[in-house]
């Protein structure tokens, strides 16, 4: 039977995707989820371990011929255990959607009343937002950030918490610029028997390499996505202490998935190898100080950021003295090379599609050796293409420029 590569046999994707490859190449990506896995991870990720069905656990599955798939799931797992320091490890779920998923279903019931951060003030869908399933399912209750701080008030979360009881309370979000407080979360939980998550998604690799407090002695169950500040392919990840490791797993398998994929699991092993390297230590701390020093850089051209900067890999612009909507000002970045996305802000007078805020973050620049002095020419051209928002000849100039820097920063696995 005749086999030929992508290209031979179908040119059209073929051609996407090295189109993208060159996208990616060219363009300076300061999507805060977003980031570059090396050419280890992408390759395990692309291996005939996509072929394996294997449902059920390490030594307890569903399907002849583990012989092989069985150490890599172990590898991962184990891995995992000794960079986070957790009891358990599960390294499963499809992805962090998924993994949230899995969470819900180890300790509620429909109509259950859970806790977590509203999504217009950074929190995440899964965490009981009304268009996702985890906000009809169940009974959310929500807590926001101050409009004044820009940042969770402890004793807001306390006072809900007391008065809704929830079944479970997540710690953590999708566009937090500072550190999450995991022990004042934890005392509050004990305080109303709730189980505390902890959803890492963006902050795990800050987390492994030390770059921002762990959640582990706090939070009984962790949830992550693997493909965010981890640098590790598409996928999610659970942990828990010892006494949650059973119904964790339940949950997963099968109570909401099939057959692991164990391409995928192989490049988590891998990503987990290089997260516990010196070099991935430096990497995440140079996360913080390159969105530290990005943050300082726009604030000193007149932009508000809410919460007043960052503490993680993570700012988020409200852009209304600018006079520009988040959409608007995200297109234009776009056509400057420099990619982003529009957010909402707390208290959003605009409307989520439409809203007043861009979410920025420094991973995957940082993946490619930018360091605080590119951070002051990456604030200069985002001032210029916001305040040239209408003006292609200019935001052609400065998508040449960044070309041209990101030539001399080669991304990884590119
Ligand atoms: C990204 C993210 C998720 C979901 O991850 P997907 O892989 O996109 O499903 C869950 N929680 C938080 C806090 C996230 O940032």
């Amino acid at each position: 039977m005749s086999d030929p590569g992508l290209r031979e046999r179908d040119p059209e994707i073929a051609d996407l995707v090295a189109k993208e490859e060159q996208r990616q190449r060219d363009c300076l990506r300061l999507i805060p989820s977003e980031n570059y896995v090396s050419r280890a991870v992408l390759e395990a990720s692309g291996t005939v371990l996509t072929n394996k069905y294997s449902e059920g656990y390490p030594g307890k599955r569903y399907y002849e011929g583990q012989q092989l798939i069985d150490p890599v799931e172990r590898l991962a797992i184990d891995r995992a255990r000794a960079l986070f320091g957790v009891d358990h490890a599960n390294v499963q779920p499809y992805s962090g959607s998924p993994a949230n998923l899995a969470v819900y279903l180890a300790f509620c019931k429909p109509g259950d009343t859970i806790m977590g951060m509203a999504l217009p003030a950074g929190g995440h869908l899964t965490h009981g937002w009304g268009v996702s399933i985890t906000g009809s399912f169940f009974r959310p209750v929500r807590y926001g950030v101050k409009k004044a701080t820009g940042r969770v008030d402890l004793d807001e979360v306390r006072e809900i918490a007391r008065k809704e009881r929830p079944k479970i309370l997540w710690a953590g979000g999708t566009a937090i610029p500072r550190t999450v407080d995991f022990a004042g979360f934890a005392s509050i939980a004990k305080e109303v028997g709730a189980i505390l998550v902890a959803d890492i998604a963006h902050i795990a690799g800050l987390v492994a390499g030390g770059a921002h407090p762990s959640p582990v002695g706090h939070a009984e169950v962790i949830s992550t996505t693997t493909h965010k500040t981890l640098r590790g392919p598409r996928g999610g990840m659970l942990m828990c202490n010892a006494n949650h490791a059973a119904a964790i797993d339940k949950a997963v398998f099968p109570g909401l998935q099939g057959g692991p994929h164990n391409h995928t699991t192989a490049a988590i092993a891998v990503a987990l190898k290089e997260a516990a390297t010196d070099e991935f230590k430096a990497y995440a701390h140079q996360i913080v100080k390159n969105s530290r020093a990005l943050a300082e850089e726009l604030l000193a051209r007149g932009f508000d950021l809410v919460s007043g900067g960052s503490d993680n890999h993570l700012i988020l612009i409200d852009l209304t003295n600018k006079d520009v909507p988040g959409k608007t000002a995200a297109r234009a970045l776009d056509r400057a090379g420099i990619e982003t996305n529009y957010n909402t802000v707390p208290d959003d007078p605009r409307k989520p599609f439409d809203p007043s805020g861009v979410r920025i973050g420094t991973p995957a620049m940082t993946s490619r050796g930018l360091r605080e002095a590119e951070m002051k020419k990456v604030a200069s051209w985002m001032d210029e293409a916001i305040r040239n928002h209408a003006d292609e000849s200019a935001l052609g100039r400065i998508a040449g420029e960044v070309r041209e820097l990101c030539h001399a920063f080669p991304a990884p696995g590119l």
